[in-house]
């Protein structure tokens, strides 16, 4: 009873350090870590808070675990938490990129966008009109126009092309600087990225519509399915998610049916050189494997109860959101320091700035949104409309870069 609440309060302890890093991050007016001037304003402010980051950015969450937790099920179990948001066990998933995601899962309590999550798009994307910009749709960038190394412009595949004085590219940095920058070579910092980082594998994706009553009363909206042991965690296909938004929102679907969204990692190795037949009969061989493990584990009757499929592969993926392979983001090649080898928004190339998972602070709609706001500072800096200090912005960058290569 005395070990049971000793290890009670070792797991309590590792919990607090989860909580004191999003806290210290919540504090925080969140802006461009790449700006001096408000990071160090920032510094004044809340010295320990940012001292709490500081320490925390170049560790791992695995590690800190296994500091507070020896249960080996407990263990498991927080690796599946770091796959289910980084496609990788906690030993290699950054500390701020597990609490921030951990814990926002509980603070303030879950929102859910009624209508569907395409709702926030469709706002921002309001917001951003309303205040006077345009959007291009079915507008695809083929190569980002420079001049004299920098970057100036973008041209489409039908040809157009768009001059600016900042160009920001949502692409992965594989995409990015494999494809859309036509350079000779990679640039230095580039090649350092790569080095810390691969492509994480894509996922086959199921979407279903079934009879409502397949499912028992008491579903849950998400399921994450691990059969039989841990150590499949991280194998392709060897871990389902399933979510069934119209558990939450029932305006989703038709009167007496349900929808639902069923994932696992593959890669795009497994979908190459096939035919359109075989490619059509693979992936109804795939989904049907995994919709027999849903029906075993989860839901009794699931297959006959299917009334619409459409299945996706990594080549959806690639396809639809223009990623390199499909890929879900970067990987560590290895275990990782942290965050500390994860570019800002900055590039090597000047007027070009990057955006999205393949930036600090990673994957995820939360890193992602963050890594955006970071961008705007960043370039709202640069542009004149925020406060700006060149001195310390060149000796911030270098010494950012410097940190890089530690990594
Ligand atoms: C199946 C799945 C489930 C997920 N579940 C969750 C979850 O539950 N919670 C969570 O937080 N995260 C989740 N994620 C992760 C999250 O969706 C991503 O980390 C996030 O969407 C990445 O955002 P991004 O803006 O960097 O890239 P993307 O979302 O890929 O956006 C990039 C955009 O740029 C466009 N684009 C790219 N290249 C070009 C080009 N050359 N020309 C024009 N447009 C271009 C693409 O069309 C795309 O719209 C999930 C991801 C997947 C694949």
């Amino acid at each position: 009873m005395k070990r049971m609440a000793s290890s009670n309060s070792m797991a309590n302890a590792g919990r607090f350090v989860l909580i004191e890093i999003f806290n210290a991050l919540n504090s925080l007016e969140l802006k461009s870590l790449e700006e001096p001037l408000y990071l160090f304003g920032q510094f004044f402010q809340k010295p320990l808070e940012c001292l709490t980051l500081a320490y925390y950015l170049p560790q791992n969450a695995g590690a800190i675990a296994r500091k507070y937790i020896q249960d080996p099920q407990l263990l498991s179990f927080i690796d599946a938490e770091c796959f289910i948001v980084s496609t990788v066990n906690a030993l290699q998933t950054p500390m701020i990129n597990a609490s921030m995601v951990l814990c926002d899962r509980h603070f303030g309590g879950i929102n859910y966008p009624v209508g569907g999550v395409g709702g926030i798009a469709k706002s921002l994307a309001k917001g951003l009109i309303d205040q006077g910009s345009q959007i291009l749709y079915k507008a695809n960038v083929t190569s980002i126009i420079t001049e004299q190394g920098k970057a100036v412009g973008v041209r489409l595949s039908d040809g157009r092309e768009f001059f600016a004085k900042t160009i920001i590219s949502n692409a992965t940095r594989w995409d990015t600087f494999g494809k859309l920058i036509k350079e000779e070579s990679l640039p230095k910092e580039e090649e350092n990225f790569q080095k810390v980082y691969v492509k994480a594998p894509s996922f086959l994706s199921i979407h279903m519509g079934v009879k409502a009553e397949v499912l028992p009363l008491d579903t849950d909206c998400h399921h994450f399915v691990l059969e039989d042991n841990w150590t499949k965690l991280e194998e392709p296909y060897g871990s389902i998610f399933l979510s069934i938004p119209t558990i939450l929102d029932s305006s989703l679907a038709p009167e007496g049916r349900h929808i639902l969204h069923i994932f696992t990692t593959s890669s795009m190795d497994d979908w190459k050189g096939l035919s359109r037949i075989e490619y059509e009969a693979k992936k109804q061989v795939v989904a049907d494997e995994i919709i027999s493990r849903l029906e075993k584990n989860l839901f009794p009757g699931l297959k006959s109860s299917i009334e619409f499929i459409e299945v996706g592969t990594p080549k959806t993926h690639r396809r639809y959101l223009a990623r390199d392979e499909g890929t879900y983001g970067p990987m560590p090649r290895s275990i990782p320091k942290g965050l500390l080898g994860m570019p800002f928004n900055t590039t090597s190339i000047d007027g070009l700035y990057c955006v999205g998972d393949s930036c600090f602070p990673g994957q995820g709609v939360i890193a992602v949104a963050f890594s955006g706001v970071m961008c705007a500072h960043r370039v709202a800096a640069d542009i004149g409309l925020e406060k700006k200090s060149p001195v310390l912005d060149a000796m911030l960058l270098r010494l950012l870069g410097w940190f890089r290569t530690l990594a």
